[in-house]
């Protein structure tokens, strides 16, 4: 039988990124899925999702901390990340999420508070200043109703105690930077400007 040859787990700097899926509920303009084939000299193109087991199997020999974090919205694997997070939190482990969040639409459950204990960070991709910009980016499946169901679930986040960030990328005009960063404040989390890579 051919030997599996997915990237389930990559390490950028000491961290080990965790892959757990190519699906997303977004389809961004600025997706390095629509350029590429992974980062950093990874393919994280998936022939076969992992399971919880792949992976811990994975970091059983390098007990880091973690990154849940692309080729994908890794939360559409919320099972299989609650069992990988909890096996970093028992050894130790920093752990953070990368999201678009939608989780909580996407399962039709309150999925921050499941998190809470779990995951120590989340980074949440704001994008744009309102609604009608934002779907203009991330096409969400959502439409515009994906903006404020993130925005919730980063209130959410907050509320639990997971140390929550919103982020936009520099690529917006200096007026709707300052808007996200107001918005950040409103829902009581951190705001980070991330700089344009391209
Ligand atoms: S949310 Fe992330 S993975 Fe999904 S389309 Fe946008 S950039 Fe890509």
């Amino acid at each position: 039988m051919e030997a599996n040859l997915d990237t389930y787990v990559y390490k950028l700097g000491d961290v080990n990124y965790i892959n757990l899926t190519n699906r997303c509920t977004n389809d961004c303009e600025f997706c390095l899925r629509r350029t590429g084939d992974g980062v950093a000299g990874y393919d994280l193109w998936l022939k076969q999702e992992p399971t919880a087991g792949d992976i811990i199997k994975q970091l059983e020999k390098d007990k880091t901390d973690v990154v849940f974090c692309g080729y994908g919205e890794p939360t559409i694997r919320i099972d299989e990340l609650k069992e990988v997070a909890a096996y970093v939190k028992n050894y130790g482990g920093h752990t953070r999420l990368n999201t678009n969040g939608h989780a909580s639409a996407f399962h039709g459950r309150d999925i921050a508070q499941e998190l809470a204990g779990l995951i120590d960070e989340v980074s949440i991709s704001l994008n744009e200043a309102d609604a009608r910009k934002y779907e203009a980016v991330v096409h969400s499946r959502y439409g515009e109703d994906g903006f404020r169901y993130m925005l919730d679930f980063a209130r959410d986040c907050v509320k639990y105690g997971i140390h929550t960030t919103l982020s936009v990328v520099d690529v917006i005009s200096p007026e709707d930077i300052e808007t996200c960063r107001r918005i950040a404040q409103d829902v009581g989390a951190h705001f980070r400007v991330r700089h344009y890579i391209s």
